[in-house]
């Protein structure tokens, strides 16, 4: 109201038109006087304290102002205000044309849109919080730092066998790269015991009573290593079954596959021989499992373990491979080539040393 009586620049009102403008503001209608075009119009208020836009506009139409005081961003958004209220049609018959006030709209109708998005929103909120209310959280992956499982106590009173007279090759590779193809032609022709640390671990996962099945279930899906006290102790009681039995060469396939285990395992059953380390490209062997995972049923043969297993195999088991390469105890074979070529450069470069 303030606003309104104040800017009026020239004419004095009359007390009659002072109650008309009251009343009209009082029906929530304002006045406007705009230059082009030139008319006086009313047109509805939309609760102009809560949106910016409209507050910024509200002294232009709430006072009788000269164009020429309007800064040029309020007259073009009035301009076209103007216009489009212009041409909005109306069926009430009310008074038409320039300088015509338009009848007020009905507030009503405004309000219901709002009223609807909030009960909307209000609802998808609460189906939200009741969803989220009963599900439990997934667990995070088991990490050895924070593990509460107690692990198998290994001995540390040096090597329960002599490297005379039970023979170890280590067999290394990335992921998929043919070691356990390559360990089956070498048992076929030189008689080895073929362990994988791989399937020993899955063999314990999948044992009735075992205390370490989550443990390395979880491991292997995450590409991960398993802790080497596990896997040494796997290792160990298979080879002294297999020594009972008059069996002393063993090809020990993926493993060591950390530095830990690899330093572990030569103190406490024995040194190994040297490593046969089969070297490939990452496309090569994606391909390799792609193929195996379709009949595996290996929960780690998928696109996802894959790329962690890549990434374990370079940051954690690459380092053991040059370790043993800097003791000259490293057979580097072309792992990418077929089957055949593999297994032919492999007894060409090691033959004499499998007998
Ligand atoms: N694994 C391990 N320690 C080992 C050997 C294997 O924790 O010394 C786990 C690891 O999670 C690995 C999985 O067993 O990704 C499968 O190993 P495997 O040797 O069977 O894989 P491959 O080389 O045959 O693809
Ligand atoms: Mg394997």
């Amino acid at each position: 109201m303030r606003c309104l009586l104040k800017p009026l620049p020239t004419a004095s009102l009359s007390a009659r038109s002072l109650q008309v403008v009251s009343r009209s503001i009082s029906k929530r209608t304002f006045v406007r006087y705009l230059p082009a075009p030139q008319s006086i119009v009313s047109i509805p208020q939309v609760k102009p304290l809560r949106r910016p836009l409209q507050s910024q506009l509200l002294p232009t139409y709430n006072c009788l102002r000269p164009a020429s005081s309007l800064s040029p961003t309020v007259l073009s958004v009035a301009r076209r205000s103007t216009v489009s209220s212009n041409s909005r049609p109306y069926t009430t018959g009310h008074i038409s044309g320039p300088g015509a006030p338009r009848p007020p709209r009905d507030n009503k109708l405004k309000a219901w849109p709002f009223v609807l998005i909030f009960f909307t929103g209000a609802i998808a909120f609460a189906a939200v919080l009741e969803n989220r209310k009963d599900k439990p959280r997934p667990m995070p992956p088991t990490d050895t730092s924070s593990s509460s499982k107690e692990l198998p106590k290994l001995r540390d009173d040096g090597p329960i066998f002599s490297p005379e007279a039970v023979k170890v090759i280590f067999v290394l590779g990335g992921p998929g790269v043919g070691k356990g193809t390559q360990c089956a032609n070498l048992v076929k022709d030189y008689h080895f015991v073929h362990l994988s640390a791989g399937d020993l671990l899955r063999e314990e996962q999948s044992r009735s009573g075992t205390e370490y099945g989550e443990l390395i279930k979880t491991y292997i899906k995450e590409g991960k290593i398993v802790p080497m006290e596990v896997t040494i102790v796997l290792l160990e009681n298979a080879m002294k079954r297999s020594i009972a039995a008059g069996k002393h060469k063993f090809l020990i396939d993926g493993f060591p596959r950390q530095m830990d285990q690899a330093l572990k395992f030569e103190d406490v059953v024995v040194p190994s021989q040297f490593t046969l380390f089969f070297d490939c490209d990452e496309e090569t062997m994606t391909k390799r499992i792609t193929e195996r995972g379709k009949t595996s049923g290996r929960s780690d043969d998928n696109p996802e373990s894959m790329l962690k297993r890549f990434r374990t195999f370079k940051e954690t088991s690459m380092p053991v491979v040059n370790y043993f390469d800097g003791l000259k105890k490293v057979v580097k074979i072309d792992g990418a080539k077929s089957v055949d070529a593999v297994y032919a450069d492999v007894k060409a470069h090691v033959a004499d040393r499998l007998k």
